[in-house]
Formats: C-alpha cells, sequence, structure tokens
C-alpha cells in the first residue's frame, strides 16, 4: 500500500469514529449497527484505486430487521403531533450543519467528490429537512360538498414504509432528498445507498436519530442492489419503492413492485440537451455549458451531455469550449483548486473510455480530451480529461446513450424545429437549456422540449422546493417540492352521516 491509502483508510477510519462511533462500515437498523453475513464489498478510492475499507453485504435478515423496525417506528412517528414532527426535522438540519465539516471530508474522500462541490453541501442537506419541517403540520385534506346528507373529508395519510434505493454519483446529496420529504409526510424509511458509496447515508440515519426521530425511523443498509436492494422491494413491510439509478436497474425495480402491487418513483438517467442559438450571449453559454457537462465530472443525472448548437457559430463555440475545458483543473478531491475530480469508480471509467472511442471509429472528432489528463497518467486513480467531442451525429451511440462522465457531444442543427427535435431525438426527457436572447423563442424551446426541468440561459440548478423528475425513460414520479407530499401519502375518504331521520340516511326505513 502507498501513503496515500494509508492516509485514506486511517482519515476515513478516523471520520467515521468521530461522526458514528465505529470504523467497521455496517448498516444501521432499529438504533443499531448490523453486520451482514452476505459476500465481502469492498469501498475504492477514487482518487487511487487502492481499497480502503470492505464490509460483509447485507443479508436479508438485516432487510427483514430494518422492515420490523421501520414498521414499529412509523406508528410511533405518525402519533406525534405535525408541530412536534416539524421541530425534529429543524433539529436535524441543525445536526447536518453542526456535523458539516467531518461529514463533507467523509463524502469528498470516501466518494471521490471535490471539496468545491461535495464542502458546501451539507448546509444544503439542512435546507432539504428544513423545507419539509415546514410542511409536516401543512399536510391537510379537503371536505368535498357531495349531493348527500353527508360530511364526507379526505385524510393524507402516510404509505407506511418506504423504500429508497440511491447511486453512488452523490450520495449525501440524493440521501437527504429523498429521507426529507419522506419523513415529513409521516413515513419510515428504509435506504440503500450505492454499495460503493455508503458512508455518509449511514451518518445521516445516525443523526435522524440524534435529532430525536424515533429509533429504527430511518435505517440505512449497507449492501448491493441484487440482494439488500431486491430484499427490500420484496419485503411485505415497503408500501413505496423510490429509485433513483440507471433506467436498467429501474426497469427491473419497477417490476418487482408492480408485482408486489405497490407503486414506485423512478428518477433514471438522462441525455439532455444544451441548445445554444446564434443569437446568444456565446461566451455566458460556453461557461454554462462547462457547468452543465464537467460539474462532478460528468456523473450528474442532469448533465447537459449533448450540446445542440446553430451550425452558423459552431466552429467558434467548439473552439472556445475545447480552449476552456483543457485548461480545467483535473486533481484530487481535497484539493480546493480541483474543480473536475475522478470518476468514481473503474468500471465507470472503462465505460467511458470505451463510448469515447466508439464514437471515434463512427467518425466523431476529439477537440480536447478523450483520455486520462497528461499530468496523472502515473496515478492509479480513475482521472478523464474534460473531453468534448465534435462532429457527433444524432445516429452514433454516444449521442443516445448516457455517458455518465465528463464527456460532452457536439451536434448541430439550422432552426428552431430542427434544434427542438433533435432536443427529443432520444427516449430520455430528464432536463436540458436553451441559450438565446430572444425571449419568445427561449419559452417556445422550453415548452416543447420534453424534459422534467429546463434552464433558460442557465443550467444545473435544482432545489428541494421544486419538482423534480423525468418525461420518458429519465423515470416518473416527482419526489422533490410539494409534489413530493402527494407520492409520499395516500388519501382517504371519510363518510360522516349527518342525517338524524334513518330513512334518509339510508334510504329505507328500520324494519
Ligand atoms: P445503478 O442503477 O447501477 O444503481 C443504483 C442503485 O440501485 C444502487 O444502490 C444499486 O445497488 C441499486 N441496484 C442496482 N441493481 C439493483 C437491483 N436489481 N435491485 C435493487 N437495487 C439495485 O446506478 P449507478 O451506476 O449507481 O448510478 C448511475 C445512474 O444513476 C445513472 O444512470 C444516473 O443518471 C442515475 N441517476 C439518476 C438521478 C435522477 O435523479 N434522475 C440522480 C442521480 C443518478
Amino acid at each position: 500500500m502507498d501513503g496515500m491509502t494509508v492516509n485514506t483508510a486511517a482519515r476515513v477510519a478516523a471520520l467515521m469514529q468521530e461522526l458514528l462511533g465505529t470504523d467497521q462500515v455496517q448498516s444501521y437498523v432499529d438504533g443499531a449497527f448490523v453486520t451482514g453475513k452476505g459476500a465481502t464489498l469492498s469501498l475504492t478510492d477514487p482518487a487511487t484505486g487502492d481499497v480502503f475499507a470492505q464490509f460483509p453485504d447485507a443479508d436479508a435478515s438485516v432487510v427483514d430487521a430494518a422492515g420490523r423496525a421501520a414498521q414499529a417506528a412509523q406508528i410511533e412517528w405518525w402519533a406525534k403531533t405535525a408541530s412536534e414532527r416539524g421541530r425534529i426535522m429543524f433539529e436535524i438540519g441543525r445536526q447536518l450543519r453542526e456535523n458539516a465539516a467531518a461529514l463533507s471530508e467523509l463524502e469528498c474522500i470516501s466518494a471521490g467528490r471535490p471539496v468545491r462541490d461535495a464542502g458546501g453541501e451539507p448546509p444544503r442537506m439542512a435546507e432539504m429537512f428544513e423545507y419539509y419541517a415546514g410542511w409536516c403540520d401543512k399536510i391537510q385534506g379537503d371536505v368535498i360538498p357531495v349531493p348527500s346528507t353527508h360530511l364526507n373529508y379526505t385524510r393524507r395519510e402516510p404509505v407506511g414504509v418506504v423504500s429508497q434505493i440511491t447511486p453512488w454519483n452523490a450520495p449525501l446529496f440524493t440521501c437527504c432528498w429523498q429521507i426529507a420529504p419522506a419523513i415529513c409526510a409521516g413515513n419510515g424509511v428504509i435506504l440503500k445507498p450505492s454499495e460503493l458509496t455508503p458512508l455518509s447515508s449511514i451518518v445521516v440515519a445516525v443523526l435522524c436519530e440524534k435529532a430525536g426521530v424515533p429509533r429504527g425511523l430511518v435505517n440505512v443498509i449497507a449492501g448491493a442492489g441484487p440482494t439488500a436492494g431486491q430484499a427490500m422491494i420484496d419485503h411485505d413491510a415497503t408500501g413505496l419503492v423510490v429509485f433513483v439509478g440507471s433506467a436498467e436497474a429501474g426497469e427491473k425495480i419497477a417490476s418487482s413492485a408492480a408485482k408486489r402491487v405497490i407503486p414506485s418513483i423512478l428518477e433514471l438517467g438522462g441525455k439532455s440537451a444544451n441548445i445554444v442559438f446564434e443569437d446568444a450571449d456565446i461566451d455566458r453559454a460556453v461557461v454554462g455549458t462547462q457547468a452543465a457537462i464537467f460539474a462532478a465530472c460528468g456523473q450528474s443525472c442532469v448533465a447537459g451531455s449533448r450540446l445542440l448548437v446553430q451550425a452558423s457559430i459552431k466552429d467558434e463555440v467548439v473552439a472556445k469550449l475545447a480552449e476552456a475545458s483543457a485548461r480545467i483543473p483535473v486533481g484530487m478531491p481535497m484539493n480546493p483548486d480541483t474543480q473536475v475530480g475522478p470518476v468514481n469508480n473503474l468500471a465507470q471509467w472503462q465505460k467511458i473510455d470505451s463510448m469515447v472511442r466508439e464514437a471515434t471509429d463512427a467518425g466523431a472528432t476529439i477537440a480536447t480530451g478523450g483520455a486520462k489528463p497528461a499530468d496523472l497518467t502515473d496515478s492509479n486513480g480513475y482521472f478523464y480529461a474534460p473531453t468534448v467531442l465534435d462532429n457527433v451525429t444524432p445516429d452514433m451511440t454516444i449521442a443516445n446513450e448516457e455517458v455518465f462522465g465528463p464527456v460532452v457531444s457536439v451536434l448541430t442543427f439550422e432552426t428552431e424545429e430542427d434544434a427542438i427535435a433533435l432536443a427529443n431525438n432520444t427516449p430520455y426527457g430528464l432536463a436540458g437549456a436553451v441559450w438565446t436572447r430572444d425571449v419568445g423563442r427561449a419559452h417556445r424551446v422550453a415548452s416543447k422540449v420534453r424534459a422534467g426541468t429546463f434552464w433558460i440561459n442557465s443550467y444545473k440548478t435544482i432545489n428541494v422546493m421544486s419538482p423534480f423528475g423525468g418525461f420518458g425513460r429519465s423515470g416518473y414520479g416527482r419526489s422533490s417540492g410539494r409534489e413530493a407530499l402527494d407520492a409520499y401519502t395516500v388519501t382517504k375518504s371519510v363518510w360522516v352521516e349527518t342525517a338524524a331521520d334513518p330513512a334518509i340516511a339510508f334510504g329505507y326505513a328500520p324494519g
């Protein structure tokens, strides 16, 4: 082991001791750490390629214990007043702020996320809990003016236990994004982060409990998808599945949920179009385009991975973009100057590289990047240079399939209609953007591109207050904003007879 491995392993262990009181990677179930009995799983430092921790996969007995605990705790949680639940959720936000430094360092090191991205995250996570804390005492039903002697009202009741499965690209962010609306609506939670990045989610579960949620309300499973994840969906306590990840896994998960006749929310991948018209502020668009694709090393579901440029300005945009992209600092996550860190894992690095090779074989040209950065070739970390692929055509795989890495494909269009048709030319529909100074055009394009989130002269901003989700193969359901509260509750209709005369009440005279 080289020096970096020792440091990573030691630093992660120290941070885990500080935040969790243990340095063993375990599931957190019913207020206690539980060790699985499954196959050994490894955590690898993306910046060095070295394994820094190992743990046994959570087996079905761990998931079963989580399901039972969440069921019992949910009853206790729902029995509290709405105001009390809100106060506890505010306290979770405070706990996240208090532990921000250690939590963001853990996330940077263990998931390979640059400190300039992950460093400021815990306050944003706190805001997620604070936003939903405010909703706790505002979830209410209606009184329906039915045409009879009844009082008819609705109650918004929790689903019960929600199983949430999340990916490796932004583990802390995604975990809080999912847990906050679920518990706001009165549910218990079993959350399984990716087996590649479980640590920050385990910390969140512990902090929720420190803040005062009942023991077992928030359980985090350290385990793999086809084993622990599948057991969560199959568990009879699970009343709703929320899945964030690839479309391929989403298909399987939604099928499993459908077999149990339980609903699912799917937040899947994308192939989002970033459209630049010739009347745009080109320099701003070039900066925005870099943020769209290279932030988080392109490992973002909303990444602007297709750059659609009006043909008249294509050469200028590509030249400026390639020149600026080649200067982006790529390097170690804890270096504050690093803007693009490593790809999260070796399999993903290999996927990115092979998609780039396939594209160039098909006729695309590399304007910049397309390999490990020259100054990092000696590193075993999974670094990939910010890459601009020019001369991509709509029929190429790279124009249609998600890369999930720092690779932008440039395609051209002539007219507004062409741009919209090209933007809609994939089965996905997660996000998109348009750059133009023509306000009418901006709104026309925003209304015609099929995408769950769309930016005008901007890219990438999302917030827990706003609904987020996909069209088409990017998934369905919304798990943020006010709309999430519909997904996390079921409506009960209650009928109260008010008529004094039973003949009126029941439609026949008493016998
Ligand atoms: P993935 O689908 O391989 O895994 C995601 C999660 O699902 C992991 O926790 C994994 O263990 C689990 N899983 C995998 N197969 C499973 C199965 N058969 N049963 C149960 N659980 C299973 O995705 P990934 O590689 O971790 O993440 C990258 C993908 O996530 C990309 O496609 C990206 O676009 C997508 N993503 C989407 C959003 C969104 O909100 N739309 C956000 C982030 C990432």
